[in-house]
């Protein structure tokens, strides 16, 4: 029980419970990026899996959600959430014109819902405003 032991005087619990489906979540050591969880808005803690349950959700009754433009490691481009626990290949990306950012992206994809979405980043960072189109 050692370990145990030392977990408790820490004050880091091993494992952290999905607010939503009640998955008990390790807890990675301080300084890995694998996190299996998130918060949400309610500072809830939301599992991958539940996070990608819920941006599917939104999508679907919302048409439009803000998502993350990425280049892939294969160095294809692809729209994700924060988790990278929902991911859709982008399509047609291509800079836009814009009156006063550097970058500004834009690309399509198809949503959970079969229809065209597009995604556009605009600025440094990878935040994608995305929306469902018009048929
Ligand atoms: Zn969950």
């Amino acid at each position: 029980m050692q370990t145990q032991w030392h977990n408790e005087h820490a004050g880091q619990p091993s494992h952290m419970r999905c607010d939503e489906c009640f998955r008990a979540l390790p807890i990675n050591p301080p300084g890995t990026l694998t996190a299996g969880y998130g918060r949400d808005r309610q500072d809830k803690i939301i599992c991958y899996a539940c996070c990608a349950k819920h941006d599917k959700a939104t999508m679907l009754a919302d048409g439009k959600i803000v998502l993350y433009l990425a280049k892939q490691d294969g160095g294809s481009w692809a729209v994700t959430n924060w988790p990278g626990s929902l991911s859709f290949p982008a399509r047609g990306v291509r800079r836009m014109r814009h009156p006063w950012a550097r970058h500004a992206l834009i690309a399509y994809f198809t949503g959970p819902d079969g229809r065209t979405w597009s995604a556009k980043n605009i600025g440094d960072s990878q935040i994608a405003h995305c929306r469902r189109l018009a048929r």
